[in-house]
């Protein structure tokens, strides 16, 4: 028979502990917090071996009064709340007072603090929650808490912590987050000796921004600010070209507070739609303000995963600000002519690689990439040697048909209805064609390199999307029908989806057995290869469908689209000058449908700089 004992205070601090402090950024959290709740306009935040011998935060907040050093460790002691009451309108970060008791049962812990009123301080020093030691010493206002070998009491749990530069990376990323948050605190994260960042707290977030992840991210983003009687929103948002591997650096706040939020991670992906290659995450920081009734209260409000009321009203009016505010902006990725041993000596803070934020290899392989497409022909496929050939030959659109007629109406009146010329564009005047694959154009002072396959994509795309949105697509009848033979599955496929055929232009029978036929297809920019296009639309039909999603239309159309184009690659001038109108009038001009970049640039400047004329 097992018997009932109370457990002593150290084991249950310990056991407490572990719902508190998980890992070295945990501690840092709950310090950070209470250096916040202390009223600190500077906050210092020290970490050694990823934190886990050694953490210091140091703040310039009210400090804790000389008779109350010892009980902030117990548990259940707060300065914050006093009872049930209080809760409703508690404003402070922390109200359990549970953190410095967890934290101390598992680490060996110092404190140093000064009240404004007193002329000498405290020090503390407590080894697994237990005081050693408690003397009078010099020190300015404010609360400094040392927490060194954490877990070395609990081996169970040092051993789940990660390796010192993760951990480190967790500090490092929490610690921004806060500064990000908290624009007019001054923030300082030092690593193993050495400053990572320290922001100003004059409440600038594009210097923050610039401070935390260096000059390149801030040289690349755009401020906008957008609001309704609902929701404010203001942020920065970078190109598209600047887009990472994850989602590490799209970072929001709703009413000030770091959260995570699936609505507003599908309103960037939504808003960036068509402008980022799949699997890259653009960068955005962005803060939004709505009414505390907006936000779900049965969430726990200490978790940073929210809701709100109306996920959808909040993803719409995020997505839409981003998508008008890239609309109006020059997206064209500039290239540097950069020589290979000018890389190392990169403009960005070196101690960002140390921490693993990875920042200088994203953008080398930016750089890398922008080059590559310039020198390396034989990463195309393309035949070597080719010479410059400006085309004058008699390919022509077959632009004579009444349908055709029809279509080039619509996209007129598409065209003065809602679209504006991009002028960026429409004063590009192109000079040649390279490579069979990219136009040469110019500017004032600059020259551009525009993948012609790429832009055709993009205007074909667009066109079908406008067109499908106001189901007004325009057929063109096949002169002679059709036929195509199908798998018995994807027979079915189109017989029970004929309406979304329909609905993008292609007018499809039943012929026989697993046999349909094509009598008309939507007519588009060029002339599409129409077996490949409709059998590509076929294709990503089924897998949005045996994958469970949600049909997706622009995303078959954009799969569709990249096959259509014929392979006609010498373009006469009459055929470039309409593509690149046509592109003119894109929303999105400068990448493909895929997130590939259409058009790419160099300047006067970089070029003259290369022939050492500057
Ligand atoms: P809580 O934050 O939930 O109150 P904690 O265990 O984190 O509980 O802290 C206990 C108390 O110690 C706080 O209520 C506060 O009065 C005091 N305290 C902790 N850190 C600081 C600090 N940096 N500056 C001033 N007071 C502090
Ligand atoms: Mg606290």
């Amino acid at each position: 028979m097992k018997r009932i004992y109370k457990l002593d205070k150290l084991t249950s601090n310990k056991i407490a502990a572990g719902e508190v402090v998980d890992r070295p950024a945990s501690v840092v959290k709950e310090l950070i917090e209470n250096s916040l709740d202390a009223q600190s306009h500077n906050i210092i935040v020290e970490i050694r071996e990823g934190g886990k011998n050694y953490v210091r935060v140091t703040d310039n907040g009210t400090g804790i009064h000389k008779d109350d050093t010892e009980i902030a460790f117990e548990r259940h002691a707060t300065s914050k709340i006093k009872s049930i009451d209080d809760l409703q309108s508690v404003v402070s970060l922390g109200f359990r007072g549970e953190a410095l008791a967890s934290i101390a049962a598992v680490a060996q812990m110092e404190l140093i603090t000064r009240t404004e009123d007193v002329v000498s301080g405290i020090y503390l020093n407590l080894n697994g929650g237990i005081l050693k030691e408690r003397k009078e010493i010099g020190c300015p206002k404010g609360t400094t808490f040392i927490v060194k070998h954490l877990f070395y009491n609990t081996p169970a749990r040092a051993k789940f912590l990660k390796s010192n530069a993760s951990e480190a990376a967790y500090i490092s990323d929490l610690v921004a987050k806060y500064a990000l948050a908290y624009p007019n605190i001054s923030f300082r994260f030092i690593n193993n000796g050495e400053i990572i960042f320290s922001t100003s707290g004059d409440g600038n977030i594009f210097n923050n921004i610039a401070r935390i992840y260096g000059t390149e991210i801030a040289k690349n983003v755009y401020y906008l600010s957008e609001k309704n009687e609902m929701i404010s929103m203001e942020a920065y948002i970078a190109k598209p070209s600047l887009s990472r591997g994850n989602r590490k650096l799209q970072v929001y706040f709703v009413n000030g507070r770091y959260v995570k939020n699936k609505a507003i991670a599908d309103a960037i992906d939504d808003g960036y739609k068509t402008l980022v290659m799949t699997k890259k995450f653009p960068v955005c920081f962005i803060y939004l303000k709505v009414r505390p009734s907006q936000i779900d209260v049965n969430v726990h409000p200490a978790k940073t995963e929210i809701r709100f009321k109306n996920e959808q009203f909040v993803q719409t009016f995020v997505a839409d600000a981003i998508r008008k505010k890239l609309s109006q902006e020059n997206l064209i990725p500039h290239m540097h002519l950069v020589n290979n041993n000018d890389k190392n000596k990169s403009t960005i803070f070196p101690e960002t690689k140390q921490i693993g934020i990875n920042l200088i290899k994203d953008v080398e392989e930016q750089k890398e990439f922008s080059f590559k497409s310039l020198t390396s022909s034989e990463n195309h496929s393309m035949p070597k040697n080719q010479k410059l050939v400006i085309s004058e030959d008699k390919l022509s659109y077959n632009i004579n048909s009444k349908d055709n007629e029809a279509y080039n109406k619509k996209i007129k009146k598409l065209e003065s209805n809602n679209k504006q010329e991009n002028p960026k564009l429409s004063n590009i005047k192109i000079i040649g064609q390279i490579f069979q694959t990219y136009l040469i154009g110019q500017d004032d002072d600059t020259l551009y390199l525009i993948d012609q396959h790429g832009a055709h994509e993009r205007i074909l795309y667009d066109h079908l999307i406008e067109m499908y949105k106001n189901q007004s697509v325009v057929s063109q009848n096949l002169l002679t029908p059709l036929p195509i033979e199908l798998s018995f599955k994807e027979f079915n496929l189109v017989k029970n989806n004929i309406d979304i055929f329909k609905n993008i232009g292609f007018n499809v029978e039943e012929f026989g057995l697993n046999t349909i036929v094509l009598r008309a297809v939507p007519i588009l920019f060029g002339e599409p290869e129409i077996k490949g296009f409709f059998l590509e639309v076929l294709d990503s039909l089924n897998k949005e469908i045996s994958n469970g999603y949600e049909i997706k239309i622009d995303k078959i159309v954009s799969k569709a689209c990249k096959n259509a184009i014929k392979a006609k690659d010498t373009l006469n001038t009459r055929e470039i000058d309409e593509l690149m109108r046509q592109l003119a009038y894109s929303a999105n001009p400068f990448t493909c449908p895929h997130g590939r970049p259409i058009i790419i640039s160099i300047t006067r400047n970089d070029i003259e700089k290369k022939f050492k004329r500057i």
